[in-house]
């Protein structure tokens, strides 16, 4: 039987038809999550974005989190965003959070709460294989 921890966004997915788009990766390597209603990404747009290169270096993407179809699944949970918090287990969460589109269902944020966005901003997902 599904659950509601079974229904999560992935937000830092890859660069397909139907994913979302998150985020746009500033100059100084931050993500500037976009506001509003995310943009579905369309054929057109993922092969344009493939062309100049790995669009999940410019962009953050947010897609269904598929938990064992996904290599970062623990088994019980996301090991990204345990990992980045542990690393950065000094991190206070901003006082304010910015608005997300995804934040209701976002799987980082349903595990380590406030502090996953502050570590969210300095995600770049194709910099993840490092971590
Ligand atoms: S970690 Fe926070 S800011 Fe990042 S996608 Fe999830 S809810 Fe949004």
């Amino acid at each position: 039987m599904k659950t509601e921890a079974d229904n999560k966004t992935c937000p830092s997915s890859t660069c397909k038809e139907g994913a979302l788009l998150l985020g746009v990766v500033q100059g100084d390597n931050t993500v500037a999550l976009l506001t509003g209603t995310p943009l579905t990404v369309d054929k057109a747009f993922a092969e344009k974005a493939h062309e100049d290169g790995d669009p999940e270096r410019r962009f953050r993407f947010a897609n269904k989190c598929v938990q064992t179809g996904c290599k970062q699944w623990t088994g019980h949970s996301c090991g990204v965003i345990t990992r980045l918090h542990e690393m950065n287990e000094r991190i206070e969460a901003d006082a304010q959070l910015k608005p997300c589109a995804i934040r209701n269902t976002c799987r980082w944020y349903a595990q380590e709460g406030d502090s996953a966005c502050t570590i969210c901003t300095y995600v770049v997902t194709n910099n993840l294989e490092e971590v």
